[in-house]
Formats: C-alpha cells, sequence, structure tokens
C-alpha cells in the first residue's frame, strides 16, 4: 500500500478518491485530490463516458485534522457525452459522496457545522469554529441551518405553558412545551403523579392547558376571552401573568 492510498484511508476520503500531493501550510494543510473512477455518468442522458475533455482545479474546505484546517483541491474532469441526441455534449464529473455540486465545503464539514449550530448559534458557531479549525459566517451558518429538514408537525395532547419577561413590565415571551406523558419513563411517570396528588393546582393547570390546546389546534378565537378569564380566576400566579399578558 503506497503513501497516497495510506493518506486517503486516514482521511476517509469516499472510495475511487485519492490524494495526490499533500502541502503543509502553518495550520492549513492543502490536499491535492483527484478520481480515479475511469468512467462518469452525464447528469442529463445518464450515458457514461470515458472520454476525458479537459481538467480544472475545485477548492473546497474539509473537516480539520489535528488541528489543522484542510482544503481539498479536487482535480475534476470534463467528459464528453456519447449520446449524439444528448442536449449536454459535456458534462463535469460529480462527486457526490464527498461534495455538492458547486458547494464550496464539502459534506462531512457541513455536517459537522450544522451540528454546532444546532447545538449553539450562528454566532457563537462563528467565534468558536476557527479554534475547531473550521470557518464560517454566522449568515452563512443561519441558511444551512435553515435548510435542515425538521420532522413534520404532531397534534399536541399534552402543553405545558410557561411566560417570562425580557424586559419587565415591557416584553413578555411564552414558552409551550409538548409535554407528551407517553414519553416519560416509570420514574418520571410517579413523579407527576405524586405532584398532581401533593398540588391540586396541576390538574386546573392540565385542563386549561389542554383547553389552550383545543382552541388553537381547532381555531376558536372566539373563546379566547373566556379562557383568558379562566385563567386569570385560576389561581395560578403563572396562568393568570400569561393571560394579563396578553390581554388589552
Ligand atoms: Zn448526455
Amino acid at each position: 500500500m503506497d503513501a497516497s492510498h495510506i493518506a486517503s484511508l486516514l482521511l476517509a476520503l469516499p472510495e475511487g478518491l485519492r490524494i495526490s500531493d499533500l502541502t503543509v501550510a502553518d495550520t492549513l494543510l492543502i490536499i491535492q485530490v483527484f478520481s480515479t473512477h475511469p468512467l462518469a455518468c452525464c447528469p442529463d442522458c445518464g450515458h457514461l463516458s470515458s472520454r476525458v475533455h479537459s481538467r480544472s482545479v475545485r477548492t473546497v474546505g474539509d473537516l480539520p485534522c489535528a488541528g489543522r484546517q484542510i482544503v481539498l483541491k479536487l482535480t475534476v474532469r470534463k467528459f464528453l457525452c456519447p449520446a449524439p441526441d444528448c442536449p449536454r455534449t459535456m458534462f463535469t464529473e460529480r462527486l457526490p459522496d464527498l461534495v455538492q455540486s458547486y458547494a464550496r465545503v464539502t459534506n462531512r464539514l457541513r455536517e459537522a457545522l450544522v451540528a454546532l449550530g444546532l447545538a449553539t448559534s450562528a454566532e457563537v458557531s462563528e467565534r468558536v469554529a476557527p479554534s475547531l479549525g473550521m470557518m464560517v459566517s454566522a449568515p452563512t451558518l443561519l441558511r444551512r441551518l435553515r435548510a435542515v429538514s425538521c420532522p413534520p408537525p404532531t397534534t399536541v395532547r399534552i402543553l405545558g405553558v410557561d411566560d417570562w419577561a425580557w424586559k419587565k413590565g415591557q416584553l413578555y415571551g411564552t414558552l409551550l412545551v409538548n409535554l407528551e406523558l407517553d414519553k416519560l419513563d416509570e420514574k418520571q411517570r410517579q413523579h407527576v403523579e405524586q405532584l398532581q396528588a401533593a398540588h391540586q393546582d396541576l390538574d386546573t393547570a392540565y385542563q386549561l392547558s389542554q383547553a389552550f390546546v383545543s382552541m388553537l389546534v381547532e381555531h376558536r378565537h372566539q373563546d379566547l376571552d373566556g379562557w383568558l378569564s379562566q385563567a386569570k380566576q385560576s389561581g395560578i400566579a403563572e396562568l393568570k401573568s400569561f393571560a394579563e399578558a396578553d390581554s388589552p
């Protein structure tokens, strides 16, 4: 096994990609990569081609290695499409296992940055990423976070409502939490039941929360005033505060 193959394995490059050269520049590692696939598939007609027209170099960021930022210099080939009736006479080979078309970072670096952004925030990620050997701007990361697919919304059966003051007396926020009891383990369920037994207010809060969810789901705007009135009279400080903050 030659050194190039070993380096490819260490960097976990997808099958068929090889390293031709490495350059270390301070905290930067520049890696020249090329594809060994003999054929490429035309994206329009699907025909395979082995006729290389030309080569160009594409620069993409990759996951850091041993504290060094990594830049891949990908030598990509342009192939001539063999199908005479294909509107695309020439196409650039795709490397979807490594990087998407026109992307400036590899799939795995994008995934790492998105994970960092989801765990912190775009602004924090922008500050922290360089110390991890990655570079990203907050607006770019925000755009990627918005592209992350979310599971479809489900009907909320058990809702927790809380509110807090961003700035007391001026600006309030409300927190709605899906408290699906089925997802509690046995110990947590017992704890909830003990709390319900010890605090009768919990039943009232539960009933009002359920009524609130039902009102939202069924779009019964006309019932809001009645619900706010019940919340104010419930004797539960959080619900009373929530109702009064939302009253005109
Ligand atoms: Zn074609």
